[in-house]
């Protein structure tokens, strides 16, 4: 298998690949934060790593592409209520995100794809997204939520209603399923469904409301926002299968252009 983590390029590698006209590189975000009674704490890091992966194989033939080491510690102060979540400040999340995509320009990689697997992270990556653009000399810069890839796939799938979508939740659960169905609890999995806390302030991933709510440590009284024991290995093989196709069309629209 073509190798894309940077981790596993020699220097020559990378700047081979960095001096081929069509390049692009991928700086992958996640979490390190409880996810229930069911899911292990690497969900949103696993989901993001893997669809990275699939996606820069399928292109890495036609175009240059390397993965950064995902940024494995997101912002998760609001997860701190349960044990084993690890979280940075805001201020050192971005400051660790930029620095390690601005890196990634000075060796050649202007063209750059920030794909993000906790919702927590989502402010922060847009502000890195702007500054690597603004301040580090990138030429490109797309920064996207890995969900967003598989959001067609789901909603034909899905069979919870509004509300069963936003933390360890279907589909986050299903798409783990497919990944590593071992590390998968599911007979523990609990349905806690997210409420509007407001007026057309649903906090879903995919079904979200009109207004952002920001969450404090009461979230949720089991770890769970959304309904996991609806989920599926085969909602999860379709979601990311999708997500994948998506993330290696972006791949080459950064890349050439
Ligand atoms: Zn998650």
């Amino acid at each position: 298998m073509t190798a894309v983590w940077l981790s596993d390029m020699t220097s020559p590698d990378v700047a081979a690949i960095a001096a081929r006209p069509h390049r692009v590189a991928i700086l992958p975000l996640g979490s390190t934060e409880q996810h229930g009674p069911h899911l292990p704490l690497d969900v949103d890091t696993r989901i993001t790593a893997a669809m990275c992966e699939a996606a820069a194989v399928h292109v890495a033939a036609d175009v240059g592409v390397v993965i950064a080491p995902p940024l494995t510690v997101g912002i998760s102060e609001h997860h701190m209520g349960f044990a084993g979540s690890l979280t940075l400040d805001a201020e050192t999340f971005t400051a660790a995100a930029f620095q390690i995509g601005r890196s990634l320009v000075r060796h050649g990689f202007d063209r750059l794809v920030l794909v993000n697997g906790h919702a927590g992270n989502a402010g922060a990556m847009h502000v890195v997204a702007s500054r690597l653009r603004l301040e580090a000399g990138a030429s490109f810069v797309v920064h996207l939520h890995e969900w967003s890839l598989a959001a067609d796939a789901f909603a034909r799938l899905r069979t919870s209603g509004p509300g069963g979508a936003a933390h360890a939740c279907e589909y986050e659960t299903s798409v783990y399923l497919h990944l590593r169905p071992e590390a998968v609890r599911i007979d523990l999995a609990v349905d806690e469904p997210s409420r509007a806390l407001i007026d057309d302030g649903l906090v879903e991933i995919f079904a979200g409301g009109r207004y952002g709510v920001a969450l404090g440590a009461d979230f949720s009284a089991s770890g769970v926002l959304g309904e996991p024991t609806r989920a599926t290995a085969e909602t999860g093989r379709a979601c990311f299968g999708e997500a994948v196709a998506n993330l290696a069309r972006v791949l080459r629209q950064v890349a050439t252009r």
